[in-house]
């Protein structure tokens, strides 16, 4: 895929992260703290952070932050479509009410989609000025390499200039572990099937306490960490995500940053951190009466994860979870990115949150919050002139 003109010169600093291209990535972030001399704070500071009931201060110490990243004034949003091609799963997470088991009375309510009906909304998705697809889903031992290795070819042939930024580590991992391949070699097949990048699904919270109370049977932090630098190494963009308010300690919400700083210090590999808080609706853990992260937390996790996670660049703000007026908050609190104008989105409107939004609706939020809306690519590249 070609490099359109940018409008603030990231080609150059992407050409060097194309999926293939080996070595360690070298982000704007990197290269800012560098120049800037950014301190990541502490593990104390971030505790401290946590226990605080200073909210503003917090933000403004994000924003500042933000803006010496982001100088330029700019939050960036893309247009694309979550597609996800089945909804069966093995794992059972008590956090997920998405899934249906392959046996027993729900699994009458499962679904594999067929390769036209994918395609189907991936020409819809491309009409619409979509740019990407994030594509995931459950976990089928049925599901193997070949599978998907047909159905990246099928949509590749059918749509070259879509990109596609597909199944998160746990995927990968039963992709392996069904193909009986290794998770290098998995990766490697999907990349030249043409998967262009890795989506951050299935950290939920880095710290095997926690996964081992809500995830039992999913990957350990260990295995996600695998994944993501196996990827990073092979030459291909990841992001990180983070699902917290499930009952986890302040100390292991600093884990589970560690765990992502340590990582992007040693590889470069991710393009962007992407906090969102639990939807309890419909979920076996929402069923022991959980109590929702507040907009507060969430506005601290946000401006906290900025402060710790300074070697990333680029910091997500939730509309889908939150809805848009936190949003605008959250681009205060350190986010410079809003994510998708989602075509489609099935797992959090499972759990019942259905904020909606169109991309005029969006832009008119980030301009309100005083910021210029600017459509990105899924590697956070603002090639469009709007
Ligand atoms: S979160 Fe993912 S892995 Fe867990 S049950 Fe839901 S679909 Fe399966």
């Amino acid at each position: 895929m070609g490099h359109p003109a940018t409008i603030d010169g990231n080609v150059s600093q992407v050409s060097e992260t194309r999926p293939g291209a080996p070595g360690r990535f070298s982000s704007e972030a990197q290269r800012s703290r560098r120049t800037l001399r950014f301190m990541a704070i502490t593990r104390q500071q971030a505790l401290d952070a946590f226990q605080s009931d200073d909210l503003i201060g917090l933000g403004m110490e994000a924003d500042a932050l933000r803006r010496r990243l982001h100088p330029e004034g700019v939050v960036t949003y893309i247009i694309d479509r979550n597609i996800n091609y089945t909804n069966f799963c093995t794992e059972y997470c008590t956090f997920c009410a998405f899934y249906r088991p392959l046996k027993g009375k729900l699994a009458a309510e499962g679904y594999i989609l067929d390769f036209d009906t994918i395609y189907e909304k991936i020409r819809e998705t491309v009409e619409l000025g979509g740019t990407g697809v994030l594509m995931q889903g459950g976990l089928h031992p049925d599901l193997k390499i070949d599978w998907f290795e047909r159905l990246l070819r099928g949509i590749k042939e059918r749509f070259p200039q879509i990109w596609l930024h597909c199944f998160s580590a746990s995927e990968i991992l039963a992709i392996a572990e069904y193909s009986e391949l290794s998770v290098r070699d998995t990766i490697i097949r999907l990349r030249d099937a043409g998967l262009d990048s890795i989506p951050g699904g299935g950290a939920e919270i880095l710290d095997d306490v926690v996964r081992h109370k809500i995830a039992r049977l999913k990957c350990g932090t260990e295995d996600w960490l695998h994944v993501h630098r196996t990827a990073h190494q092979l030459g291909m963009r990841t992001t990180a995500t983070m699902m917290f308010g499930v009952g986890e300690t302040f100390d292991q919400r600093i884990n589970h940053f560690e765990q992502v700083r340590r990582l992007q210090e040693e590889t470069g590999g991710f393009t962007a951190f992407i906090p969102w808080s639990f939807q309890p609706g419909n979920t076996a853990l929402g069923g022991r009466k959980w109590d929702e992260a507040t907009s507060v937390e969430y506005l601290k996790v946000l401006a906290i994860a900025r402060l710790y996670l300074d070697n990333i660049e680029n910091v997500q703000a939730s509309w889908v979870t939150q809805g848009l007026k936190v949003l605008q908050m959250g681009l205060r609190f350190g986010g410079n990115d809003v994510g998708s104008v989602m075509l489609e989105e099935n797992v959090v409107k499972a759990a019942g949150t259905s904020n909606c939004t169109t991309e005029e609706e969006l832009r008119h939020i980030i301009r309100d919050a005083g910021f210029k809306p600017v459509q990105r690519d899924t590697l956070y590249r603002t090639m469009f002139l709007n």
